[in-house]
C-alpha cells in the first residue's frame, strides 16, 4: 500500500511533451454527513491509479480510477450499510488555457489529489445510501425490519365512515 498522499507534485515526475505516468497513490477520502448521520469511507486509505499526461502545449491531462465503500446506517431500514462506489474522473489542467481547462485541482503543478478524490467520490455516491437494493425498510406503522419479517402486516384498521353508516336505522 502506498504512503498517504494528499497532495501531488506533477512537476517532479520531469514528463516531456506528449508523455505519461500511471501512479499508485493512497489517498484519504474522509467522512460525510448525509441525512444528518456520519458515513465513513472506508478503506482509510483508498488506493487511487493516477494517469498523468503532459499535454504538448503545456499543462497535464490527469485520470483518477478509485473505489471505496461509504459505511453507515442504510436509510431505509438503519441497518448496517456499505455500498461500494467505483469513481473514474478526469481533469484537465492547461496554463492559459482557459475556465474550461482549468482544473481547481491544480495550483501550478501540484495536484491537490485529496480535495479532488473526494469531490469525485461525493459526485459518484449514491442519492439514497441503502443496505441493498431492495432493501424493504421499516414499516411505517410500528418500526418492525421488513427485511427480517417479509410477511409482516397489520389489521386494516376499520374504516370509520362504514361503522357510521352500520349505526343508520333503516325504517
Ligand atoms: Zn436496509
Ligand atoms: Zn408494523
Amino acid at each position: 500500500m502506498p504512503a498517504r498522499t494528499d497532495t501531488f507534485d506533477l512537476g517532479a515526475l520531469g514528463l516531456s511533451s506528449g508523455e505519461g505516468r500511471r501512479l499508485d497513490l493512497g489517498v484519504g477520502l474522509g467522512t460525510f454527513d448525509l441525512g444528518g448521520e456520519r458515513y465513513e469511507t472506508e478503506p482509510a486509505l483508498v488506493p487511487v491509479k493516477l494517469d498523468v499526461s503532459r499535454l504538448t502545449g503545456g499543462g497535464f491531462s490527469l485520470r483518477a480510477r478509485f473505489e471505496a465503500a461509504l459505511a453507515g446506517p442504510c436509510m431505509r431500514c438503519l441497518g448496517d450499510a456499505a455500498p461500494v462506489v467505483a469513481v473514474d474522473a478526469r481533469e484537465v489542467d492547461q496554463p492559459g488555457g482557459g475556465d474550461e481547462l482549468t482544473s481547481p485541482y491544480v495550483e501550478g503543478e501540484v495536484l491537490d489529489v485529496a480535495a479532488w478524490a473526494r469531490d469525485a467520490f461525493a459526485l459518484a455516491m449514491p442519492a439514497q445510501v441503502v443496505c441493498r437494493a431492495d432493501c424493504a425498510g421499516l414499516c411505517p406503522q410500528c418500526g418492525a425490519n421488513l427485511n427480517a419479517e417479509p410477511d409482516h402486516a397489520h389489521e386494516a384498521a376499520p374504516d370509520s365512515r362504514w361503522a357510521k353508516l352500520r349505526e343508520l336505522k333503516f325504517e
